[in-house]
């Protein structure tokens, strides 16, 4: 059976669970609305089905709860720290205001983030800047598990390693809502493989291989260990190209921040480290904010009036979707399928405590 839960209810019960798991009250409660956010954003993959991911890894000493970014490096517009595996939606949300600060400063700042625990849905951290009428954009890479496979390989060597792009449209009183673009680089988010290995359905065909290398459509080859004690592996989006990104975001997130690159076996840790190289722009300062906006509006205009493909709903602008989950899940609430409230609920009761 599934829950339905109002928003605010749901992000109580998962602020009393960390609360317990050793954080303090407001960490407790940015990191629960932020893993709401991500469910009403349409994206449960980043939701609270994360929070029994994260008890584990404090458990575990893998995630240190009430951490916040150490300064490596500050040079004003270069920014090099380190989330000292904090919590990402707390380092993440630091590591950004950091950056912020030297935009409003020099007009752009190049931040890289090394080390953070999970970040969660990294369109949150470009939402932060867009708000601002600010270019932002997200190179990240996974250290957890190499559930990815290389395009021609046939077993998984990287993470789901995400790329995000947020742009502001247009400014002021023409102002529209933000184009924010933000994807897995694998052909599916890892963390909706869990979702659908859940609920018990098939995923789509050319998304997985098995622990052989072998195409399937069973997302528990990536959940669970198979039957030879190896997974199976996500493949990337779009082939070689999709491939080629997931190697930059290794290079820019991992490599560059400091915070290293997967090269080795699997080895059982469940905890998942994200690094993060960040470029954001104040469109302003580089002189062109009046013909950027007229462009930008110009150009989403054009690409608007294209006619619908048959069978399609029509062109849709990156950001849109998460827009429209949002209105409709703060308003019927957010709806968690019974196996992840299984776990949350049994986090809880690791913590000694029920929700
Ligand atoms: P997805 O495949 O649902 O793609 C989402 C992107 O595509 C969004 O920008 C959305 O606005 C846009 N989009 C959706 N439908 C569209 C359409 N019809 N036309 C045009 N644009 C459309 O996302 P995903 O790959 O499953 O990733 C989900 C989330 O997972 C992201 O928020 C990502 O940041 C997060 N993630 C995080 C990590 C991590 O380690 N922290 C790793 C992987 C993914």
């Amino acid at each position: 059976m599934n829950h339905l839960i109002p928003s605010q209810e749901l992000e109580n019960k998962i602020t009393a669970l960390f609360i317990k798991a050793g954080s303090a009250p407001s960490e407790a409660q940015q990191v629960a609305a932020n893993l709401i956010m991500a469910n009403l954003s349409g994206h449960d993959s980043h939701g609270v089905g994360m929070a029994p991911r994260y008890v584990d890894a404090i458990l575990e000493g893998n995630l240190s709860p009430n951490t916040g970014v150490a300064v490596k490096v500050d040079t004003g517009m270069l920014l090099g720290l380190d989330g000292q595996h904090g919590f990402g939606q707390v380092v993440g949300v630091q590591a950004m205001e950091m950056a912020f600060e030297r935009v409003a400063q020099h007009g752009a700042c190049i931040m890289s983030l090394s080390s953070a625990h999970h970040l969660g849905r990294i369109g949150h951290l470009a939402e932060m800047a867009v708000a601002r009428g600010w270019v932002s954009l997200h190179f990240v890479s996974v250290f957890s598990r190499p559930v990815v496979a290389p395009f021609g390989g046939g077993d998984g060597r990287f993470g789901t390693n995400p790329c995000c792009i947020g742009i502001p449209l247009g400014f002021g009183a023409n102002a529209q809502e933000p184009f924010v673009l933000d994807f897995a680089t694998s052909r599916v988010a890892q963390g909706k493989m869990r979702v659908a290995h859940n609920e018990g359905r098939q995923v789509k065909p050319g998304t997985l291989i098995d622990e052989h290398g072998h195409p399937t459509n069973d997302p528990g080859v990536v959940v669970v260990p198979q039957s030879n004690g190896r997974m199976g592996a996500l493949m990337p989006f779009g082939e070689h190209k999709g491939f080629g990104l997931a190697v930059a975001c290794e290079l820019l997130g991992g490599a560059l921040s400091g915070g290293g690159t997967w090269h080795k076996d699997p080895d059982g840790r469940r905890a998942v480290l994200n690094s993060m190289l960040v470029i954001v722009i104040d469109p302003a300062r580089l002189g062109t904010q009046m013909s950027f906006a007229q462009e930008s509006l110009a150009f989403v205009e054009w690409l608007r009036q294209s006619p619908d493909a048959p069978g399609s709903d029509g062109v849709v602008l990156a950001g849109e979707p998460e827009r429209a989950a949002r209105k409709d899940r703060l308003q019927n609430g957010i709806t968690v399928d019974h196996a992840t409230w299984q776990e949350i609920e049994g986090a809880a009761q690791k913590l000694g405590i029920t929700l």
